[in-house]
């Protein structure tokens, strides 16, 4: 190739042009080679600066460990398998993967690049982003979509995906593991007698209550209007019961800013039997809300083995 002085004038523009660019594009640009051995180099690195440094650029020519070396140990497994994949089957790269950045800062990249078989290996040109913002973003959304908004409470459809994990354990493993359901007594009355933003007052301290008096690894979720439920990993009928009978009492007994006495609560209770589906656990916790209510309120129900026949 000629020295960009002896290119035509045009092409010299174009040429500087590219630099330009290459070096202001939001991103990298990169060509990644894997040998038949097994080595691995970036022979090509262009892109943003904030990226990486020249003297990074040198030592990744020679060799690819030492990006690698700050690849999240969770996610390096996975971008070999995707390399590898790609250059068996000769499919574009897509993948992941979190990059140590400084001492106390991970980016999210994403990488995409079309492999080309070469004589001695694989050679991948392609693009790198840091797709960190949006990674957060979307995180954000997530946790919106499975908050209660008046709360801030995990919401039904958490409690769902909450008890779908914890039941594949307790059916993997054998452990207890308990679901509480709390309906509030007379809400209705309380709307009536204080208005509505008031009981939504009281609603949301109810979270704020059960919440500190349950154990970080238990979700508490609003499961809609005055209805909320307790999943218990690890945690046996016997020791729900207790837990159970000791938020009711706190709760009878709190102020929620109408007065002590005013809000209590009934209480149902059902611990998970090894296969049992998640609407099974639910209905037999349920039941016993129902018993509760129907026994005059206030009070906790658990679900017995003779109960559900
Ligand atoms: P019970 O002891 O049988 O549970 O009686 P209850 O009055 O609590 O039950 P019911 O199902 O008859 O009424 C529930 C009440 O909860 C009625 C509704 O106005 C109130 N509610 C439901 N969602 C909300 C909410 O988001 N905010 C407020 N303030 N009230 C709500
Ligand atoms: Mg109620
Ligand atoms: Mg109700």
């Amino acid at each position: 190739m000629p020295a960009d002085h002896m290119l035509p004038a045009d092409d010299r523009d174009s040429l500087e042009q590219l630099k330009i660019m290459t070096e202001r594009i939001p991103g990298m640009i990169f060509q990644f080679f894997r040998s038949t051995q097994g080595a691995m180099s970036f022979p090509y690195l262009a892109g943003s600066g904030a990226l990486l440094g020249e003297a990074d650029k040198r030592l990744l020519a020679e060799d690819a460990n030492h990006a690698f070396e700050r690849i999240d140990s969770e996610d390096f497994p996975q971008l070999m398998t995707a390399i590898e994949r790609s250059a068996h089957q000769q499919t574009p790269l897509a993948t992941q993967f979190r990059l140590r950045w400084n001492a106390d800062s991970v980016r999210w990249i994403a990488a995409r690049a079309q492999p080309e078989r070469r004589r001695n290996g694989t050679l991948w040109h392609g693009v790198m982003l840091d797709i960190s913002e949006q990674v957060a973003h979307e995180a954000h959304l997530r946790r919106l979509s499975d908050t209660d908004a008046l709360t801030g409470l995990a919401n039904r459809r958490k409690l769902m995906k909450r008890l779908d994990e914890e039941i594949a354990k307790s059916n993997r493993y054998g452990t207890p593991l308990s679901l509480m359901l709390l309906d509030l007594d007379h809400f209705k009355q309380v709307n009536d007698t204080w208005g509505h933003l008031q009981g939504d007052q009281v609603l949301a301290e109810f979270g704020s209550l059960c919440t500190g008096l349950i154990r970080t690894e238990d979700t508490l979720a609003r499961l809609g209007g005055e209805e909320f439920a307790i999943l218990l990993p690890l945690t046996p009928q016997s020791h729900c019961q207790a837990l159970a009978e000791r938020l009711r009492h706190h709760i009878a007994g709190h102020d929620f800013g109408i007065g002590q006495g005013k809000v209590t609560a009934s209480i149902g209770v059902a611990e998970h039997r090894v296969g049992e589906s998640r609407e099974r656990l639910i209905d037999r916790a349920d039941n016993s809300l129902y018993i509760a209510k129907e026994q005059g309120r206030n009070r906790v129900i658990s679900c017995t083995v003779t109960a559900i026949g």
